[in-house]
């Protein structure tokens, strides 16, 4: 994919049926054969809302008192949420929060990862479950730590790869080379890695988009997770507005199906940010080439207190209700769930086995 071509698919309209009908077509067929058609869980534990990061987008950035029920859920809490989701055949964690880099919380973090993939090892999961971490900016040693109590995977978004925007949108003390570098640090030890960007940011263009995709591709990423920029009434960036809603779930589909396109064996997430534009929207994400979707674990009585951005669905339910709704959801658009699965992308299968490869030969000259 040239980016040219990017650029030509993330400009389709959603008037022009034919051209998202053939769009979706050709990312349906590179992700059955690429990845498969099986949809893959990640159970999210959103475990605290307390953050030290202001960045402007965000509902639970540090300066915003609006949030006043600031949280972090209990070892216990967390345990048990992560065994109900091992119980449910949701093969794989992800443990989210906002951004603290102090010991106490990272030896918490490390001491959860480690209980997690002890408890939760049975018959169906003989290596307990797939643990993926998105907790933001971290030392390299930290992100080494992690990695060594048993987190496999790591979610940082780049939010965008232009530099003035994310200058716009974050304050002065984090920087596009920091994310950069964590995200080479990630590489580094070992994680599956996962990045991605919003979408429909305020002074962003589709070609700012189409390098972000050049982007994911140069930095061999393994998984992608995208979705809309959604406004936050409490936000610096509030008076800043969003995109036309109809615009904007196109934009975000055309961004899903143009990744597929380019990065054909990656995992690709149908975010729930997607949900919050249209009750649809994670189904209409799967349609467009997306192969996993993350059910929210998050215990009923802190949703409230992680709302990234406005109309966050699913604040009202518990996670027994969304298992059977996204059941559901995932039926209606004829694809079946891989239960009990880690669901490792093929790309970061053969990464991983190209690299053994490598150091048997090296072992055997
Ligand atoms: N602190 C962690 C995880 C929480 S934020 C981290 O930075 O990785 C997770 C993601 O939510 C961010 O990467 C961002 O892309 C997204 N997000 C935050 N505010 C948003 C908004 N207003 N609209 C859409 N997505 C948003």
């Amino acid at each position: 994919m040239t980016r040219r071509e990017l650029i030509d698919i993330l400009s389709i309209p959603h008037t022009d049926t034919s051209a998202i009908e053939d769009l979706k077509h050709r990312a349906h067929e590179v992700m059955e054969r690429e990845v498969g058609t099986e949809v893959y869980y990640r159970g999210i534990i959103e475990f605290s809302n307390i953050c030290t990061l202001d960045c402007h987008y965000c509902g639970i950035r540090r300066s915003n008192t609006r949030v006043t029920d600031r949280y972090t859920l209990s070892k216990q809490e967390i345990i048990d949420t992560a065994l109900w989701c091992a119980e449910s055949g949701y093969g794989s964690l992800v443990l989210q929060s906002g951004e603290r880099r102090d010991p106490a919380f990272i030896s918490f973090v490390e001491d959860l990862i480690r209980t997690i993939r002890q408890e939760s090892v049975s018959q169906r999961l003989p290596d307990g479950l797939g643990i993926t971490l998105g907790i933001g900016e971290q030392e390299e040693e930290t992100y080494q730590r992690l990695a060594e109590s048993g987190a496999h995977r790591y979610l940082l978004r780049i939010e965008t790869t232009n530099e003035a925007l994310f200058r716009r949108i974050h304050p002065p003390s984090q920087t596009l080379t920091d994310r950069i570098s964590c995200l080479k640090s990630l590489r580094k030890t070992g994680y599956q890695v996962g990045t991605g960007v919003m979408i429909g940011l305020p002074g962003q263009s589709i070609d700012m988009l189409a390098d972000d995709i050049l982007f994911f591709r140069d930095m061999d990423v393994d998984m992608i997770g995208m979705g809309p920029y959604i406004v936050h009434e409490d936000s610096p960036m509030a008076h800043r507005g969003m995109m036309e809603k109809e615009s904007l779930m196109q934009l975000s589909l055309n961004m899903i199906a143009a990744v597929r396109l380019a990065l054909p064996d990656v995992n690709i997430a149908s975010t729930t940010a997607l949900q919050a534009l249209y009750p649809d929207g994670r189904e209409r994400g799967l349609t467009y080439g997306a192969n996993v979707t993350m059910p929210n674990l998050t215990p009923q009585s802190v949703r409230k207190g992680y709302q990234l951005y406005q109309g966050k669905p699913c604040v009202e339910e518990s996670k027994t209700e969304c298992r059977g709704c996204l059941r559901g959801r995932i039926a209606s658009i004829g694809r079946t769930v891989g239960f009990d699965a880690w669901g490792d992308s093929p790309h970061a299968l053969r990464r991983t086995r190209a690299r053994h490869d490598s150091l048997s030969r090296t072992v055997s000259f």
